[in-house]
């Protein structure tokens, strides 16, 4: 099985390069903003709870974050395996992720993290904030909410999955089909390692 988590700042390009990596090696996309926006739409309980903590550009609290995903883990038996998109996004998500994977003995072959500048971040998801009907994309202040959340309490993740020789940084700008082309070597480097 072939388990990423694709990680990189809001903006990054996450979502579009993980729907390639669906398209070419049959994986199942796991997106935890999706399936917040989802629960939004839908006025779950749990859409409730979040919906302030995203409107803000903040995080929506670990334990229902690892909840969610334990559910969608649960109705899935896909077994060319799984892309991780925005989870996880702490510490504590990536040590309950892998307890979830212990269980499905399926571990995360690798992260693969994009790197892009903060200025063309901010310009991709104004850009986006156009027709994504997402108000976290059209406010300046929320923008830069997210990014420095990112830098607080994100990137930490990277350095959990860096010391255990699973990490690949890739540089996120250029053409969508040239940065796959990096994801997919990037892919090769983290099968060899994890046998
Ligand atoms: P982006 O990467 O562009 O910020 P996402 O769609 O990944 O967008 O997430 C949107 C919002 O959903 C986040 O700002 C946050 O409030 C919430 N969210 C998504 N994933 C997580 C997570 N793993 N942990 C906590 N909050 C999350």
């Amino acid at each position: 099985m072939l388990n990423i988590v694709l990680f990189g700042p809001p903006g990054a390009g996450k979502g579009t390069q993980s729907q390639k990596l669906i398209e070419e090696f049959g994986l199942t996309h796991i997106s935890t903003g999706d399936l917040f926006r989802k629960h939004l739409g839908e006025g779950t309980e749990l859409g409730k709870k979040a919906r302030a903590f995203m409107d803000e550009g903040r995080l929506v609290p670990d334990q229902l974050v690892i909840d969610m995903v334990d559910d969608r883990l649960r109705e899935e038996n896909n077994l060319q395996g799984i892309i991780f998109d925005g989870f996880p996004r702490t510490i504590p998500q990536a040590k309950a992720l892998d307890e979830l994977l212990n269980q499905k003995e399926t571990p995360i072959t690798g992260m693969i993290a994009l790197s892009v500048p903060d200025d063309e971040l901010i310009a991709r998801i104004v850009e986006r904030g156009k027709t994504s009907g997402r108000a976290d994309d059209q406010d300046k202040a929320k923008i830069a909410t997210r990014l420095q959340v990112y830098q607080t309490e994100t990137l930490p993740v990277a350095t959990y999955y860096e010391t255990q020789g699973r990490y690949e940084l890739i540089d996120g700008v250029g053409s969508i089909d040239n940065i796959y082309e990096r994801i997919k070597e990037a892919v090769a480097r983290l099968q060899n390692i994890a046998g």
